[in-house]
């Protein structure tokens, strides 16, 4: 029985996950041979405004082959009140149609904001092509790394921080602004769909007096565990988490990159379970 428990134990799920359906280097079935090496428990998909990969990898389906819990998830790019705050959303309802116009909506905002940018770099000297122009236009969930990553490969740039610091920036000469969702019509729209809305990375905002009002309008997590927050964030946000009863999730915020590590600030799989079943009440979202 004690073995038993402590192999529970050891059983994690990692819920901050990027793919090539938004801007993660690894593909699906990569990233689910490496989770299941490592013996992680339960796996959640996070793409930048995507619901892409479920369409074409059925979470029931990877449940089967891989031996792993999948949570449906996704994490909705949102501004207010000059901050960028990212939501989560877990066990959404990825077939309903309104929920993926909804998204869609997103998407065709980052490819017009993407051509935009193009036509600035042109005017300021830099060649982008028809082929870089159409490259672009393949990309799921096209942001301003891919675009760095251009000027990059073309010698323009030797570090990605270069071409943020000199041109992509807000108040640089190449930075357009994202028409963007709120961040109360992600969590109603998660909401909505049958899903949990969670707040992502905390750490990385610099007024958390937004939290409140996020739990007004019926957020129901908190990341606190990701590879930014370092101890003391971590610890402040777990005792905020519990205060207001939410549930605390946490996960690598894998994109394939450098120092990314699959698995790491990955979370009991109570957490997994707890999301499962969690009902959600429509008319919740109505609350203000
Ligand atoms: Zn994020
Ligand atoms: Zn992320």
């Amino acid at each position: 029985m004690l073995l038993f428990e402590s192999k529970v134990c050891k059983m994690k799920a990692d819920l901050h996950i990027h793919t090539v359906f938004s801007d993660g280097l690894y593909t699906i079935p990569e990233i689910c041979d490496l989770a299941a090496e490592m013996g992680l428990a339960g796996l959640a998909f996070t793409d930048h405004d995507s619901i892409d990969s479920l369409i074409y990898y059925n979470p029931q389906e990877l449940e089967k082959r891989y031996g792993m819990n999948f949570l449906p998830g996704v994490e909705i790019g949102t501004h207010w009140k000059g901050q960028d705050i990212h939501i989560l959303g877990y066990n959404i309802g990825y077939n309903i149609g309104w929920f993926r116009d909804f998204l869609s909506s997103a998407q065709e905002e980052r490819q017009k904001r993407s051509e935009k940018i193009v036509h600035l770099l042109n005017q300021q000297g830099y060649e982008l092509n028809d082929d870089d122009v159409e490259n672009l236009a393949k990309i799921p969930s096209v942001g301003r790394p891919h675009i760095a990553e251009i000027l990059i490969e073309k010698g323009y740039f030797s570090r990605m921080d270069q071409v943020f610091d000199i041109l992509l920036n807000p108040g640089k000469p190449c930075y357009v602004p994202r028409k963007t969702f709120t961040p109360f019509e992600a969590i109603e729209a998660i909401l909505n769909s049958g899903g949990i809305p969670v707040l992502a990375h905390p750490g990385l905002l610099k007024d958390l007096s937004i939290m409140d009002d996020l739990i007004k309008h019926n957020l129901k997590g908190i990341e606190v565990y990701h590879p930014v927050h370092p101890k003391k964030t971590v610890y402040s946000l777990l005792k905020y988490t519990v205060s207001k009863d939410l549930l605390a999730t946490g996960g690598s915020d894998f994109h394939g990159h450098g120092n990314d590590e699959l698995g790491k600030c990955a979370v009991a799989m109570d957490v997994v379970h707890k999301i499962k079943n969690t009902k959600i009440n429509l008319r919740e979202s109505c609350k203000t």
